[in-house]
């Protein structure tokens, strides 16, 4: 087996052995390979190795990589939305988890319609009120959500978050936690968190699909000055 294969299977023998704590079924985890930075080579590996969900953050990154696997996966969108890259990102994704304000989402719904199809998103909530993350605040979910129900075109699944970073992983349990009581507050199915560091508590505490990326493809290479 390539070392792609194994660390795919690695990720889900550990998600199968989170849920197996949690007294939930493997089946109800959906296990999203993060792409970003990664090569259309390597995407058809992850194929082959049976990974057929895929997570990218810029529309202009997935346009040059989704036909490399054309027809053999699908695709969500996990970074922040521009409403000029609306009606791309309703002609490339599957799931668009980002939507964080309610012109986005009148923006997708009108692409949406045009192309004849029923957009599935999430909404990403800032869950600790960081300055430097988008999301909506907690007390506007009701509200949004009521208004977006409004739209004909976007189904709402459920919410995303990207908790703050802390080098622990049961440092994040209470913001997983916290997400998951708002989205049963709000009566949705999806709840999508937990990365590479923390995704076995993310999925103890209940998420129904994980985000992966540096565990399954590598650490992404970072700029670093020379001087
Ligand atoms: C990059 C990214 C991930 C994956 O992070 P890893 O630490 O590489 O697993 C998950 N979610 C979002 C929104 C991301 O941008």
């Amino acid at each position: 087996m390539n070392a792609l294969a194994a660390n795919i299977e690695l990720i889900r023998d550990r998600i199968a052995a989170a849920c197996q704590r949690a007294g939930r079924d493997a089946g109800d985890v959906l296990l999203l390979g993060v792409t970003k930075t990664v090569l259309p080579e390597t995407l058809d590996a992850a194929v082959a190795a049976g990974l057929t969900v895929f997570g990218e953050n810029k529309i202009q990154e997935a346009q040059a990589k989704i036909p490399a696997v054309a027809g053999r996966a699908r695709w969500h969108f996990i970074g922040h939305l521009q409403t000029n890259k609306a009606r791309a990102a309703i002609a490339l994704f599957d799931v668009i988890q980002s939507v964080d304000s309610v012109k986005l989402a009148g923006e997708l719904d009108k692409w949406a319609a045009l192309d004849g199809k029923t957009q599935s998103i999430l909404l990403e909530v800032n869950i600790a009120g960081e300055a430097s993350k988008h999301g909506l605040h907690p007390d506007d979910l009701p509200a949004v959500l009521a208004e977006i129900n409004r739209l004909t075109h976007l189904e709402v699944s459920g919410l995303m978050a990207i908790p703050p970073a802390a080098a622990d992983p049961e440092q994040t349990r209470p913001f997983f936690r916290y997400l998951r009581t708002l989205r049963d507050q709000l009566g949705l199915p999806e709840l999508s968190m937990g990365m590479s560091h923390d995704f076995e508590v993310a999925v103890e505490e209940g998420a129904t699909i994980v985000r992966i990326g540096a565990a399954i493809f590598g650490e992404r290479k970072r700029y670093e000055p020379t001087e």
